[in-house]
């Protein structure tokens, strides 16, 4: 199956410094992939260079098998892709539904003549642009709190509107930066379920996370970065016993420490 997005020798550089060195990706539709990396990885300049905030030093990105290297943010999002942030963005002062909202692209049927005419097709396109937030708020559990303030919501909820106003466009591929970051674990959990929902609901999810078991429990491939560069690309299962991730992590001296105890236990 082609890939939903690829990544060939992807490079970003500041200075002395190669935040991201000659990555190589590719996405699978229909699963959750997830960038996984020790503090400095570079997940985050990946993450800006995929949805198109930070331009590369080098290399290609294909979106949909589209060339996108250098096409603004907003072209990678009419073609189909929707991102969180880290750092939750949402407008405090507007009700739920309002936030959703923000995320459509407006849809006026009969152009500007229409918009100034103030003809019922425009009634019609807020009418369904309405429904639609509605429907995306019923998908991630806080259609009660349609007409909430964001701001009075709980910081788990704040995090699945953001995830809604992505969704409300309809992206075939969303981008999650450290979606559990602050959560609970009640939170944490809930979390896994939507993003497998989404998933299944036919959005294919990459996700940056530091939370291990999640990415563990929720991903159907891993991609581990360190110092920029992809040092492990596999199924969940294989990341643990890869001495290079044990390494990254860990450090060279516990790394081998490890690895002297395996060869010292007898197995099973
Ligand atoms: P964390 O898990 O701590 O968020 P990360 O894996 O997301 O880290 P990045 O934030 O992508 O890592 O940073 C990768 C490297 O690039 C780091 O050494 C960082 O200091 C550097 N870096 C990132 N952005 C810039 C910038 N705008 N200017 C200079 N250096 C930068």
């Amino acid at each position: 199956m082609p890939a939903i997005l690829e990544l060939s020798g992807l490079t970003r550089r500041y200075a002395g410094l190669v935040a991201v060195d000659s990555v190589d990706l590719a996405v699978t539709p229909g699963t959750i992939h997830a960038i996984i990396g020790p503090n400095g990885a570079g997940k985050t300049t990946l993450f800006n260079l995929i949805s198109g905030i930070t331009p590369p030093s080098e290399g290609q990105i294909r979106l949909l098998g589209h060339t996108v290297t250098d096409e603004p943010a907003y072209r990678r999002a009419a073609l189909g892709m929707g991102r969180t942030f880290q750092n939750i963005r949402i407008f405090a002062a507007m009700t739920v539904l309002e936030n959703v909202l923000t995320g459509l692209a407006p849809r006026f049927p009969g152009g500007l003549a229409a918009v100034i005419a103030l003809l019922p097709s425009l009634r019609r396109a807020e009418r369904s642009a309405v429904a639609r937030a509605r429907d995306v708020l019923d998908r991630v559990g806080l259609l009660s709190k349609a007409d909430t303030p964001a701001a009075s919501l709980p910081y788990g909820d704040q995090r699945r509107l953001e995830i809604a106003r992505a969704l409300a466009s309809a992206p075939r591929l969303i981008l999650l930066d450290e979606p559990a970051a602050g959560m609970n674990p009640a939170e944490t959990a809930a979390l896994a379920l939507l993003v497998r929902k989404i998933r299944d609901a036919g959005t294919t999810v990459l996700l940056v996370e530091h939370d291990m078991s999640f990415v563990m429990n929720l991903s159907d491939h891993i991609t581990v970065l360190n110092f920029g560069r992809r040092i492990h690309d596999g199924p969940p299962g294989d990341v643990k016993r890869d001495p290079r991730v044990i390494e990254a992590y860990l450090g060279p001296k516990v790394a081998a420490r490890l690895a002297a105890q395996r060869q010292t236990t007898p197995g099973p």
